[in-house]
């Protein structure tokens, strides 16, 4: 069975006083939930803050992105290894606004994936279609071009240790969320896919989180989809109250407990 996990992006929010509060708000309100992984991705500066808020906690830290470069010459990127030094377990790649915004490819996305693993961080790989391809029928072709490229020399071994994240971008902070059918649909592709590059067992084993206008009142249906393991969730992460709702979706959906 694949242990749930939920992830929060709070993208490009929250200075370090803002964020230490927000942490401690989360482990006070999170305690005791041991059935599922979660955790958060501030901003890079708000980083140590968060890491002493969180420190004896399960929640863990992540990073929204990183170069794939050890050091050098890369003026304004922070490295595996800085993200390491910094307490991070995750880090989040290929979000499409870094996509949408950043020029980020397949392939640099591939080159971070590679370097998490080096660097035992446990990359959070974001894939997903825009409104145009959905309406033109091409989510499968996308998803399919994004995991291919994303995952280039990944092992079956390491796949153990990678987490993906389907994001429609037009669900991305919309408030226009996939129903749990389409998401599941897309999820299940995602799984076969994995499965045809790496084999059933090493594809039965990923965690596939769904993202997208996660909320309160729609986390307990996307849970109960099969194949929908955990959700990466954006403007609800910001607050302490919703956040704590989504960690606490309702377990026998899922067949826990
Ligand atoms: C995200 O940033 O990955 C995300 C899913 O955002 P939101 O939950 O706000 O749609």
């Amino acid at each position: 069975m694949r242990r749930p996990f939920i992830a929060g992006n709070w993208k490009m929010h929250k200075v370090g006083g803002e964020a230490s509060a927000l942490a401690a708000e989360l482990a006070a309100s999170c305690r005791g939930l041991d059935d599922i992984d979660i955790a958060v991705a501030p901003p890079f500066t708000a980083l140590p803050a968060v890491r002493k808020a969180l420190e004896g906690t399960p929640i863990a830290l992540g990073a929204q992105n990183m170069h794939w470069e050890d050091k050098g010459a890369f003026t304004g990127e922070i490295s595996p290894a800085m993200l390491r030094d910094a307490g991070c377990r995750y880090v989040i790649l290929g979000h499409s606004e870094r996509r949408q915004f950043f020029g980020e490819t397949d392939e640099g996305v591939n080159r971070k994936v590679r370097a998490a693993f080096s660097h035992s961080l446990i990359p959070i790989v974001c894939v997903g279609e825009s409104e145009e391809e959905r309406d033109r029928n091409v989510t499968f072709v996308v998803v399919d071009r994004q995991i291919t490229g994303g995952l280039v020399n990944v092992t079956a071994g390491q796949l153990a240790g990678l987490v993906l994240a389907y994001e429609p971008i037009w669900a991305i902070g919309t408030g226009r969320t996939a129903t749990p059918a389409q998401a599941q649909e897309v999820h299940l592709a995602i799984r076969a896919k994995l499965s045809t590059l790496f084999g059933k067992d090493a594809a039965a084993g990923v965690r596939i989180l769904y993202g997208g206008s996660v909320k309160p009142d729609n986390i307990d249906s996307l849970m109960a989809e099969a194949d929908i393991d955990g959700a990466l969730v954006g403007g609800a992460s910001l607050e302490a109250r919703s956040y704590e709702r989504i960690c606490k979706f309702e377990r026998s959906r899922k067949g826990i407990s």
